[in-house]
């Protein structure tokens, strides 16, 4: 069970790239920041972030 190690610390990187659903702008946060809400898109400023990557439901 190696790769699920390795899939998880890819997940981790990755989970702190989000995309603005207004803007499409790419915005790299910590996870727990965009939860509470302290993070907003640069453009619109807008706090509606999704994650870049989903994640996959096996
Ligand atoms: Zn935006």
């Amino acid at each position: 069970m190696v790769k699920t190690k390795i899939e998880a610390s890819v997940n981790r990187i990755f989970n702190r790239v989000f995309i603005c659903m207004k803007c499409n702008a790419k915005i790299r946060a910590d996870i727990l920041k965009v939860r509470d809400k302290k993070v907003k898109c640069r453009k619109c400023k807008s706090n509606a972030l999704r994650q870049k990557k989903k994640e996959r439901k096996a």
